[in-house]
């Protein structure tokens, strides 16, 4: 089978392995659709593990179970989770699944024509997919949940100004499930073609970012944003964060600058005016249901978030349109399709 090796963005190599063979208690799925997400591209978060097989945002379908999986059968349409939470730990048991410190084993990358998925994630990682939810579809799945824990731990309720900054795809998202939840949503960008994307997918207001934004937010809006989340990662985009919220707010850093970069907190101001910083890293099982719930219902549209699909052996350029970032949202690969 092919597999996309990931040694950086620009060096990304197309290799053929041998097809593995499940085990008694393991199952092979054949990769149907694969998102390339924002967090593949940043390499200082991914090249430690490099060189890498890319791709937790995957639409598959069973193809070969060991003689002991009874939950699923051959065909059957599935998602699976990249890594699953124990379930039992200290941090899980509070709800912080992301902190589990008994994570044991990940699912191999969905850059490749076929996964092969370990035990625990049988067990415990792999959904059923619901007939309304296409494998395309299936890719917004993770990244949703994502979104859904971090307006779930920022407390995003009706009738809030909720201000998203960076509006790649999962500012997008937020955009969209803010919606749903009946909040006004401004959203900023320093990219004109994103800021239409905003307001075409629901932003009731959108600003550029080369404006004094916490001023165009009071004229736009009356008062600074309930909650602001961030989902860029440039130094001026955390200050506008920081200066467009409202007293008693929420900050939420859904994306953060490079690990060597110093932020500043106004902590004497946030203090004074009883402001929150929260942080929210990747989902946990009960934000995927609640991400599938909202996909399979129509709740939360993704189709029209598709701007690409690709074959695997064109990876390379799908990489390159979602690091520019300009003129794609969602960027889909194909790995067992050849597509022109
Ligand atoms: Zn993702
Ligand atoms: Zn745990």
């Amino acid at each position: 089978m092919k597999v996309a090796y990931w040694y950086n963005n620009k060096d990304i190599r197309i290799e053929e392995v041998p097809t593995p063979n499940p085990g008694p208690t393991e199952m092979l799925v054949k990769v149907i659709s694969c998102g390339i997400c924002g967090s593949d591209i940043v390499e200082w978060y991914r090249l430690p593990r490099a060189p890498l097989v890319q791709g937790h945002e995957i639409g598959a379908q069973v193809v070969a179970i060991g003689h002991s999986v009874n939950k699923y059968k051959l065909g059957d349409r599935v998602f699976i989770a990249p890594k699953v939470p124990c379930g039992k730990c200290f941090y899980c048991e509070n709800g912080h699944y992301p902190q589990c410190s008994d994570v044991k084993e990940r699912l191999p990358g969905g850059f490749a024509q076929y996964i092969l998925v370990p035990e625990i994630l049988v067990e415990r990682g792999t959904y059923l997919l619901p007939e309304k939810i296409s494998y395309d579809q299936s890719t917004f799945i993770e990244p949703l949940a994502c979104v859904v824990r971090a307006q779930r731990l920022a407390n995003v309720k009706n009738e809030q100004t909720v201000m998203i900054i960076g509006c790649g795809m999962s500012g997008l998202l937020h955009i969209k499930l803010a919606k749903t939840k009946g909040c006004k949503v401004i959203a900023a960008d320093i990219n004109k073609v994103k800021l239409e994307f905003a307001l075409r997918f629901g932003a009731d207001v959108i600003i550029d970012s080369a404006n004094d934004v916490p001023q165009r937010l009071i004229v736009e809006n009356g008062k600074k944003a309930d909650v602001v989340i961030l989902c860029a990662s440039a130094d001026s985009a955390v200050d506008q964060a920081w200066a467009c919220v409202d007293k008693g707010g929420v900050i939420a850093l859904f994306a953060v600058p490079e690990p060597d970069k110093k932020v500043i907190v106004p902590v004497n101001d946030f203090w004074m005016k009883e402001i929150t910083i929260i942080t929210s890293y990747y989902c946990g099982p009960p934000d995927i249901t609640e991400a599938m719930k909202l996909i399979e219902s129509g709740k939360i549209i993704v189709d029209d978030l598709i701007t690409h699909q690709f074959a695997l052996e064109d990876i390379a350029y799908g990489f390159q349109l979602v690091s520019d970032g300009r003129e794609s949202i969602k960027v889909i690969i194909k790995p067992n399709e050849s597509i022109a």
